[in-house]
């Protein structure tokens, strides 16, 4: 079973994630507000995988919760020193979290299927070749 390394920023915080195969991990980018908001960037980029293939080895997560924007609790856990996001789950993920993809040791080895939300895409952000894309989460 391969096992993925990760963690954040300064350090503090570490993971294995266990999946049986690298597809699995379900990546995907997200260009909606609150995802911007989040990362400070144009994108949030994040694995689906089950909630019981990750494991904190060091540290622990600080913890925000808030309204997604459309009544779905969303939870972020990130690194309360340094503020890497390292998992994001809504209230209806069921046994399903959202591995955030630079806080992966080699993040290349999970890349992207897809992006969601392109309706809030930047306009000077291209479409990325060979994903899918969909104007929210379901077209
Ligand atoms: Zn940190
Ligand atoms: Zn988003």
């Amino acid at each position: 079973m391969p096992i993925y390394n990760g963690g954040c920023y300064c350090g503090q915080i570490r993971y294995e994630l266990y999946l049986n195969s690298p597809n699995e991990a379900r990546m995907s980018i997200c260009h909606c507000k609150n995802c911007k908001k989040f990362t400070g960037s144009e994108f949030g980029i994040t694995a689906k995988v089950p909630r019981s293939a990750i494991r904190i080895t060091k540290g622990q997560t600080t913890r925000h919760e808030s309204d997604n924007g459309s009544g779905t609790t969303l939870t972020r856990e990130f690194c309360g020193t340094c503020g890497s996001g390292i998992t994001e789950y809504g209230a209806n993920a069921g046994e399903n979290t959202y591995v955030f993809y630079g806080s992966l040791d080699r993040p290349d080895e999970l890349p992207p299927k897809g992006e969601f939300f392109c309706k809030s895409r930047a306009k000077w952000m291209p479409e990325i070749p060979g994903l899918f894309q969909k104007q929210e989460i379901k077209d």
